[in-house]
């Protein structure tokens, strides 16, 4: 046998909760994980080993391994070592794994020993390494204040040695719940939505509406890195769909109460996002609403924008301050890219005295008084929105 096989040991979070489900869990992490290195070219092998996934690879398992913070399912992942248990190959790993951490390291053991007869005395190889570990390394006992557990199972002749682990971002794997259509707005909070939709197991795609007036490159390409960078946890790759919609504000325009307009249009976007979602079976949408955060963030208002399709509308950041949104928006990447300028629609349409609370009859009033409705957003369905599959971009 190879003398350090190294490979990259992954652990999943919540699957145990759900059973039977279990199986099916693993499958998609496993898909999802053949994905992700297939975009990135990388060639490896992905098993099912029980309880835990194996990656090994020839390609540099350094960059394997960075890929695995972007994995949606996954609690923690680290580096295993294989070789011949003997005791010159044990010191060996733990002199070349381990010289790196600074003295004053505090430490553990964790040993296992199944059918071996060389090592039969697990309490002597115990003392063995602790004073390699205090002796060569500078290391200092903690058992339960640790920074490394010094991790060797041995079973027959053969040991496997790891002593650190990544932290993973949990939920659980994407495509367990199917897919779903975000409401994607150059903002801050939309592509958090996104993100936090996904890590309950749902891939996402994107929805922007936009007019060609605010519609200049630099919109297009904000919405679109967003959309990407959201897309990167995503288990199959989303779309991202942009649609003109300058002739519903337009009709919108037209009515005399210029108060209702955001409602109305909210309303508008839904409708339509509705008829995409028939169209490529995304099971619900998304929104970035926070409650109390703007005029249309009432409940009165979300009440109206409800109203406006049957299909399900989901707020993942409803009860969250800015602060946090923010704070998550930074750790996914979304956050300096949702500060460059460049405004969506809305803030140009946005009346002075948006309503607060607007109420179902005036919503079937105004509505009433817009006529053709139907026939212009199937217009816009055919000849007024442009589809991008992500996919696309990484197999070029
Ligand atoms: P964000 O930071 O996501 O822009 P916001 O706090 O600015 O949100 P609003 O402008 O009220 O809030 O928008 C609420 C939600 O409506 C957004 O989070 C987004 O999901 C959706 N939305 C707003 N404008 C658009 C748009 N032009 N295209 C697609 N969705 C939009
Ligand atoms: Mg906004």
């Amino acid at each position: 046998m190879e003398l350090n096989n190294k490979y990259i040991v992954v652990k999943f979070s919540e699957l145990s909760l759900k059973g039977g489900n279990k199986k099916e869990f693993v499958k998609i992490l496993i898909r999802n994980i053949k994905n992700k290195l297939k975009d990135k070219k990388i060639k490896a092998e992905v098993k099912n080993a029980k309880d835990k996934i194996e990656i090994y690879s020839d390609h540099n398992l350094e960059e394997v391994f960075e890929i695995m913070d972007k994995i949606v399912g996954i609690s923690s992942y680290s580096y295993y070592y294989k070789f011949e248990a003997n005791e010159k190959n044990i010191l060996k790993n733990l002199q070349e794994k381990l010289s790196n951490f600074q003295k004053g390291t505090k430490f553990r053991i964790s040993l296992k020993i199944i059918q071996n007869d060389e090592f039969d005395d697990k309490s002597k190889l115990i003392n063995l390494l602790a004073w390699y570990a205090i002796e060569k390394l500078g290391f200092i006992v903690d058992l339960s204040n640790y920074d490394i557990d010094i991790n060797l199972r041995i079973e027959k002749n053969i040991a496997i040695f790891f002593f650190e682990k990544k932290i993973g971002i949990y939920g659980l794997p994407a495509g367990v719940n199917g897919k779903a259509l975000t409401l994607l707005s150059g903002g801050i909070d939309s592509p958090v939505a996104a993100f936090k939709t996904v890590t309950r197991g749902v891939n996402v795609s994107f929805i922007t509406f936009l007019t060609p007036r605010t519609s200049e490159a630099n919109v297009i390409n904000k919405i679109k890195d967003l959309a990407i960078k959201v897309d990167e946890y995503n288990g199959i790759h989303g779309k991202i769909i942009f649609v003109n919609f300058e002739k519903v504000q337009e009709e919108i325009s037209k009515l005399k109460d210029s108060s209702y307009r955001i409602t109305l249009l909210r309303r508008f976007f839904v409708k339509f996002a509705q008829i995409i979602s028939k169209k490529y079976g995304y099971k619900f949408l998304i929104t970035g609403d926070s409650l109390g955060q703007v005029a249309s963030q009432t409940p009165e208002s979300m009440t109206q924008i409800d109203n406006a399709t049957d299909q399900l509308i989901i707020r993942p950041l409803v009860s969250m301050s800015k602060n946090e949104i923010i704070r998550i928006a930074e750790k996914i990447g979304t956050y300096k890219i949702s500060i460059r300028p460049g405004d969506d629609m809305c803030s140009l349409f946005t009346p002075k005295k948006p309503i607060i609370f607007p109420k179902k009859e005036m919503v079937q009033d105004l509505e009433s008084k817009l006529t053709n409705m139907d026939d212009i957003l199937f217009k816009i369905l055919k000849e007024e929105t442009r589809i991008i599959d992500i996919k696309e971009i990484y197999d070029v």
